[in-house]
């Protein structure tokens, strides 16, 4: 491609929402440009880049027997129905009506449509299994859709299905997916971890992460410095064993109530009370409705207990109650209904609501707690003597320092961006979607399934995130929209564009892209504009190199400068990028 006859503005800065690296330079670079909120048109180099990673994908998913199709980005509202997810997906799913009053959502993931598309074809395990994937605009109403196309509103997903006769099948489908998975985020060669994660509303049990390593991932690592041991901080095990040892042994000692005027936080009251945090415990309160009209909200109130210095963790509660998702934290109002004072001052004892008790709270003994009476509190409290949880798990946040759930190992901590992830659904969908086959032995059975999806687009920004430099991007080789740019110094100089059209032509012959800047600009404003743009080879014909028989080449990451004889010029372009 000739710069003049290509469709590349660059920008010298980055609008104001740009927060990222990545999307700063997506847009400086004329990849992308924003024309709403979390919508994006990919311009033509940008969409080089993100049919490269899309065709790296096809290759390593076909070569596992995976089948592509493309299914409808509208559906329709009774499809939803079946699954109950037309309400579950909350106001993610956008919902539109047609002319004549028909609900419809768009596509935010396929699970329905494909289990729709399954069902009326394949009969009998003979069939099974399959394995039908897409790459496919996805739409999800983010409420705040931000670092460019990391979180978009509209954005390409690859999803894929997979349909097997029986559990141990729909195993080895995930192993397929998840192997196929490493080999296509080893080709891009960036620096990911796998991690345990949770299901989030698709269900299901077993699901890893593929998360890209990088200090604006949203999600949090836990990584074993022992083990192979990752996950999501989210479904993290909390196994912090110096803290939460074994029970002082105490005797238990009377209840007793005291005042504590204005002592609202765990901070204050730690100082109030000279009790460290870590000895202290504090209850939160919840709905467990997991409705989404907020005007007939039933309160459907439960209490949480942890201790002074933990985190509740969200997903751990959903969990252990069977939410589709993380529940809502009361208002001071509503806390004041339920428990009778400021959330600052309640707490576990004559609490008529069900509580959940974090298992660090089991070890402590004549702790103190709320009295649910504004500015007072409890001491000497103990649970079974005062309160009963209606249950005691894991609810805690685990962190950076925590003990490894393998080994005794230590837990490091690191952001990421989650760019695929693969879940063994099971029959969730196909019971209560009717999708069945006839076994062996004639008998109807649901399909076990699978899913797998790669963000498509966040994954092409994300490598940008963890490849750049204060001058602009290093594309790595495998998705750059080019591999070489070429800058031509002098391209009015007729005999100096003959030979880089000859260059051009015959790095293209061999199957090597190449953007030539022929513009009429400055070799410095040249120059600047392949930094930003981040090709991993740039080469410099200008007429004094070719006086001299000498062609520039510099290797973008490194900027490692090769000054070469024309002759060999074809070569050594091959060597490098063979070996970047
Ligand atoms: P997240 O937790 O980031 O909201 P998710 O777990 O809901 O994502 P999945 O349903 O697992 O997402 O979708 C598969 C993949 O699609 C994700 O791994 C991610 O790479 C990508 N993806 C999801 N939401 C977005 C989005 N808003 N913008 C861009 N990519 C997305
Ligand atoms: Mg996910």
């Amino acid at each position: 491609m000739k710069w003049s006859k290509s469709y590349i503005y660059t920008l010298k800065e980055a609008p104001a929402d740009a927060e990222i690296p990545s999307h700063k330079l997506l847009i400086r670079g004329g990849f992308m440009k924003k024309l709403a909120p979390g919508i994006f048109t990919y311009g033509n180099i940008g969409l080089r880049a993100i049919r490269k990673f899309e065709n790296i994908i096809r290759d390593e998913l076909n070569k596992r027997s995976a089948i592509e199709v493309l299914m409808p980005m509208v559906h329709p509202r009774e499809l939803w129905e079946e699954t109950g997810r037309w309400s579950q997906m909350g106001e993610g799913l956008l919902k539109f009506q047609n002319r004549n009053s028909q609900w419809f959502c768009l596509g935010a993931t396929h699970e329905e449509a494909i289990t729709d598309y399954v069902r009326n074809d394949v009969k009998s395990y003979r069939d099974l299994p399959k394995n039908i994937y897409q790459i496919q605009t996805k739409y999800r109403d983010e409420i705040r859709p931000r670092f460019g196309l990391m979180r978009g509103r509209e954005f390409i997903m690859k999803d894929a299905y997979s349909f097997d006769a029986d559990q141990a099948g729909a195993l080895k489908t995930y192993d397929q997916m998840y192997d196929g998975y490493k080999a296509i985020f080893d080709r891009l060669g960036l620096n990911y971890r796998i991690v345990q994660a949770d299901a989030g509303n698709i269900g299901g049990s077993q699901t890893h992460e593929f998360q890209l390593l990088a200090e604006a991932g949203e999600d949090s690592l836990l990584v074993s410095d022992t083990t192979d041991f990752a996950a999501n901080i989210e479904v993290c095990p909390a196994i912090d064993a110096e803290n939460h040892a074994a029970s002082v042994q105490e005797p238990l000692k009377p209840l007793e109530k005291f005042a504590t005027p204005n002592q609202r936080t765990i901070a204050e009251l730690e100082k109030f009370t000279n009790v460290a945090a870590i000895d202290l415990v504090k209850t939160l309160f919840f709905s467990a409705n997991e409705g989404f009209d907020p005007k007939n909200k039933d309160l459907m109130p439960f209490a949480v207990l942890l201790r002074g210095s933990d985190e509740l963790n969200p997903i751990k509660v959903k969990n252990m109650l069977g939410m589709s998702n993380p529940p809502q934290m009361l208002t001071d109002d509503e806390v004041a209904q339920v428990a009778g004072a400021n959330p600052g001052s309640c707490g576990p004892v004559d609490l008529e609501i069900p509580i959940y008790m974090d298992n660090g709270v089991v070890t402590l003994k004549n702790y103190i707690v709320g009295a649910n009476e504004d500015g007072f509190h409890f001491m000497n409290v103990n649970h079974v003597r005062d309160f009963k949880a209606t249950k005691v798990g894991d609810l805690r946040m685990a962190k950076a320092g925590d003990k490894c759930p393998l080994s005794n190992g230590r837990l490091k901590a690191f952001r990421g961006i989650e760019v695929g992830h693969v879940f063994y659904l099971g029959s969730k969908y196909s019971k209560m979607m009717n999708a069945q086959f006839l076994d062996a032995q004639g008998k109807a059975q649901p399909f076990e399934m699978g899913c797998y999806g790669i963000g498509v687009t966040r994954t092409v920004q994300a490598a940008i995130e963890q490849s750049h430099d204060a001058d602009g991007i290093i594309w790595p080789k495998a998705i750059a929209p080019y591999l070489v740019h070429m800058c031509v110094l002098d391209p009015k100089d007729q005999s100096l564009m003959a030979v880089a059209e000859k260059f051009y032509d015959e790095l293209s012959s061999q199957g090597i892209d190449v953007l030539m800047d022929d513009r009429d600009e400055r070799p410095g404003v040249k120059f600047k504009d392949a930094d930003l743009l981040g090709m991993p080879v740039r080469v410099v014909i200008g007429k004094r190199g070719l006086d001299s028989n000498e062609i520039e080449i510099v290797q973008r990451k490194t900027k490692a400068v090769t000054k070469i004889h024309p002759e060999r010029f074809i070569g050594t372009v091959k060597e490098i990028l063979a070996l970047s």
